[in-house]
């Protein structure tokens, strides 16, 4: 059972790695593509021979197992602290939300009280639905489950404006489906332990190097114990002798294994799977019902420099953030837009996904209107992630057999598996750590941050 094999080099197949290698286990990482990362990696764009990340991956100071993910990479000086967001609000100067001198879940009393796109009885609706959220506790949101977070938001009273411009903007980008879509508890878990449990929840951080360059000493790590990491080797099948996995079937043969961990997404991992091995593992039946939502990063390069601030949340508008990727020697600067729950824009070609989010940007920076990008870039990722819809929570399986039934050597990873987590890099980690932990039979995974005193007297916790 030592030597293991892990199907899979995006985040959840590394963190299980890792975590395999620590416990001196032998993990095998068989990755299809030439890179690592998986759907938070980055790509040479042939037009120039640049790399791009395919993506903007943000991470959270709620993150606990991804931040320890970075560290045992040696990799956390990578990361840069956002602790300002910044909200579009033209012609006026953007609004800024930070933590004040408040403790949690009062941290941001100062800076909401000073943005100006909310007004006032907005602001008082909004503190009210937060005060809800607080008072059900973690707990409460339970009794949501299968409803969609809209429905909690009109039973709070919030004005369109109110949605449009606050709720909508946190969720779209966290969650990847709009308030009238996603399963409520979902995105109450954003707003309880992203922003009201602990001040540095909702700290930002984003990688100040081509997300690739995040895995680089993954390789080093695993061969420690023996490991190795296979860039450009596919998984055709998991071999299943009636009983239990003995490995994986590659082009080159099989891979023999004491245990197999999956760490590539549902819709691929039942094409791995043969009928009698489906029919073996509880945990592999209703994985065809899961569904996805699309996202849509674009990246632009302009001139000279129109977008000051190092990020930009453009509320009630289709594209949903902008972050500025540096400027060059040359003045000339790089913003990436980023549109989740996109379908809206998945048929559209290129020069008009371009006029759409030209539209934005011209609207959140006024330098930009008299410029025209000079490069153009749009990256379409159809099935971006799971669609965390009402009923979903029910078809996650967990990593081990033990819970759901089915072949006590095949351990599930990836963000759709049950982590409690939406779509994120965090899911995805602890969905590794886990598999991992179902093998070694330790308990790494980080411990969430504690809700601050003042949060759990509110009700937090
Ligand atoms: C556009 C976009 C933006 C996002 N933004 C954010 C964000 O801001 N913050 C955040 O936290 N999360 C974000 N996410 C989500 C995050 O990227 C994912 O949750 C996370 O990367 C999933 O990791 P994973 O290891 O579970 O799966 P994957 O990254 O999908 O890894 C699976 C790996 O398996 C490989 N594979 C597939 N089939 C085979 C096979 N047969 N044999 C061998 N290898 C195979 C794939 O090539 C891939 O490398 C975003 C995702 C997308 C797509």
């Amino acid at each position: 059972m030592r030597k293991v094999a892990i199907i899979g080099g995006g985040i959840a197949g590394i963190a299980a790695a890792l975590r395999l290698s620590q416990a001196e286990f032998t993990p095998i990482v068989l990755e299809t593509r030439a890179k690592l990362g998986g759907r938070a990696t980055s790509f040479v764009d042939p037009r120039n021979g640049k790399i791009l990340d395919n993506c903007q991956h943000v991470a959270m100071g709620c993150c606990v197992n991804l931040l320890d993910f970075y560290q045992q990479l040696g990799v956390l000086d990578r990361m840069q602290w956002h602790p300002q967001t910044f909200w579009a609000n033209p012609p006026h100067k953007p609004d800024v939300m930070c933590s004040g001198w408040f403790p949690a879940p009062a941290q941001f009393t100062g800076s909401f009280l000073r943005m100006r796109m909310i007004s006032f009885k907005d602001k008082v609706g909004i503190a009210f639905a937060m005060f809800k959220l607080m008072r059900m506790g973690y707990a409460g949101r339970e009794r949501w489950r299968g409803r969609v977070f809209l429905d909690f938001l009109q039973q709070t009273r919030q004005s369109q404006r109110a949605i449009d411009r606050f709720w909508e903007p946190v969720v779209v980008s966290a969650c990847n489906l709009s308030s009238a879509r996603v399963d409520a508890p979902v995105a109450m878990k954003v707003f309880q332990e992203g922003f009201l449990s602990h001040r540095f929840a909702s700290a930002m951080a984003l990688s100040v190097v081509p997300l690739l360059d995040l895995y680089d000493p993954a390789e080093a790590i695993i061969a420690k114990t023996g490991g190795q990491v296979k860039l450009g080797v596919s998984v055709k099948a998991i071999a299943f002798d009636g009983t239990r996995v003995t490995g994986v079937v590659t082009d080159d043969g099989l891979v023999q294994a004491g245990a197999v961990i999956s760490a590539v997404p549902f819709d691929r991992l039942l094409k791995l799977c043969s009928p009698s091995l489906r029919e073996k593992d509880e945990r592999l039946r209703n994985l065809d019902q899961i569904t996805t939502s699309p996202i849509l990063g674009v990246h632009l390069v302009y001139a000279t420099q129109v977008l000051d601030q190092p990020h930009l949340v453009l509320p009630a508008r289709a594209t949903q953030w902008l972050f500025n990727k540096g400027v060059d020697n040359a003045g000339r600067q790089h913003i990436h837009a980023v549109i989740s729950a996109a379908d809206a824009w998945m048929d559209l070609d290129e020069s008009e996904i371009t006029r759409r989010v030209r539209e934005d940007i011209d609207w959140a920076c006024p330098r930009a209107r008299a410029l025209e990008p000079m490069e153009v870039r749009s990256v379409k990722e159809k099935r971006a992630t799971f669609a965390a819809v009402p009923g979903f929570e029910a078809l996650r399986p967990g990593p081990r057999p033990s819970a759901m039934g089915g072949v006590d050597n095949l351990f599930l990873a990836g963000d759709w598996c049950d982590t409690g987590w939406p779509a994120t890099m965090e899911g995805a980690v602890r969905s590794g750590y886990a598999a991992a932990d179902a093998i070694t039979n330790n308990n790494t995974l980080q411990r969430e941050l504690p809700a601050a005193l003042l949060a759990r007297v509110a009700g937090l916790g």
